[in-house]
């Protein structure tokens, strides 16, 4: 294995700088990740080398534009192991990837149809269905947790009915680093007859994701949380499913042909890709994925989850913390509060702030969750292959120091 922590910080030029005096301590990459120099580079050499719309120019820089894309698209195939790389759709991100499914099935949904969301989703997981339960008349259920934060999965055979057209969950939930057992979900849902959208947004960065294996439906992401640039993202569907589906948006790109009174439509994955995409951004994704593969995604999902445990181990040794899904396995993320009155995670997020420590406060974007405990939100650390334990000792430091300050 090649796992050069100094190596792998090295390329990482945002860690050089300082704040607030100290120097950068980045543990929000759940929010979003830092960008690597091959990252950076290779934004510059696109609009340096190769700048041009894509799909539809004869001249050359268009068409190579358009062979860089496309390769990037296949990259992505690759990654994730589908089998065609036209069930990859680029999106924005993991919100408009869900949105799009959402959007679409407003024409497939009769009153009645159901769908089965979970109490542990980041809200662009559970808004769009009620948005779609909103206008088609179907009815939303929650998978529910239980007091550790674990989803009661036993309890999926009782949602599912001969009406449920989908199932949905994410594989690692932002708000605690908790692993969700989709494969279980999967095989259930898939035997009610029910299609499975998989919110991967905080598995990919951290774990191997292969969608013939999991056998998943529908399967989104986001680039800024691997690595690339915002405005990015992936939705994966399976070739028969997408091809069921009508399209998204209306406009260039996504046609066949357009006539006064009407239009057919780009097969796949034009279909569901109208307008000029971020074509730097979805070109510069191949880099990404190429500097995960680079340190190889079993290095990382190792090195991160010793993380996750020394972390656990060493917020447990503070009597005034409260770790969240501590029992349960997780991933990428560890979130606690202080059991001291009137002390809202964000007073620690400032001291914290204060050392050169950035963290994540607050909801997350799953209030439902918070609801659940009964808090208004948890302190959130989140990590990326550059973490290493000695700033988790200085986190560690500056909670002791939060401890002292707030208590
Ligand atoms: N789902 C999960 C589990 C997330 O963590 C996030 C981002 N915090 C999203 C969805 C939304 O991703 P984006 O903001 O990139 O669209």
């Amino acid at each position: 294995m090649n796992f050069d922590i100094q190596h792998i910080r090295s390329q990482f030029p945002i860690l050089n700088r300082e704040v607030n005096g100290n120097p950068l301590i980045y543990m929000d990459n759940a929010a979003t990740s830092q960008k690597p120099k091959m990252v950076l580079d290779a934004i510059e050499n696109y609009y340096e080398k190769f700048n041009a719309n894509v799909h539809r120019g004869i001249h050359t820089i268009s068409q190579e534009a358009t062979v860089m894309m496309e390769n990037a698209r296949e990259k992505v195939r690759n990654f994730i192991n589908a089998k065609h790389a036209h069930e990859i759709i680029f999106t924005k991100g993991t919100t408009e990837g869900i949105n799009l499914v959402a959007h679409v099935l407003r024409e497939v949904l009769k009153p009645g149809d159901e769908i089965i969301t979970t109490e542990i989703e980041h809200h662009s997981n559970i808004v769009p269905w009620q948005m779609l339960c909103e206008r088609t008349g179907a009815k939303l259920k929650y998978i529910p947790l239980d007091e550790n934060g674990r989803l009661q999965v036993e309890k999926l055979d009782e949602l599912l009915t001969e009406k449920t057209k989908l199932v949905t969950v994410n594989q690692i939930s932002n708000a605690l680093g908790v692993i969700n057992p989709i494969e279980e979900i999967i095989a259930k849902a898939h035997q009610a007859g029910a299609w499975v959208l998989i919110d991967g947004a905080q598995s990919i960065p951290h774990t191997k994701v292969d969608v013939q294996e999991l056998d998943a439906d529908f399967f989104i992401f986001s680039g800024h949380k691997m690595y690339a640039p915002t405005g990015t993202g992936i939705l994966y569907g399976k070739e028969e499913i997408l091809n069921k589906l009508p399209p998204f948006h209306g406009g260039g790109e996504m046609i066949k042909e357009v006539w006064m009174d009407h239009s057919t439509y780009a097969g796949l994955p034009f279909k569901f890709e109208a307008g000029t995409p971020h074509i730097e951004g979805n070109i510069v994704f191949e880099t990404a994925i190429d500097f995960i593969n680079e340190i190889g995604i079993e290095n990382i999902h190792q090195h991160e989850n010793h993380l996750v445990e020394y972390t656990t181990e060493k917020l447990s040794e503070l009597e005034e913390v409260i770790i969240y899904g501590k029992t349960l396995p997780r991933s990428g993320a560890v979130s606690f509060n202080l059991n001291l009155q009137g002390v809202h995670p964000s007073d620690v997020g400032m001291i914290l702030d204060k050392k050169g420590i950035a963290v994540r406060t607050g909801h997350h974007c799953a209030q439902p969750i918070m609801r659940h405990f009964g808090i208004p939100g948890t302190v959130r650390v989140s990590f990326a292959v550059f973490n290493t334990k000695v700033e988790i000792d200085q986190m560690i430091a500056g909670v002791k120091l939060a401890i002292k300050m707030l208590g």
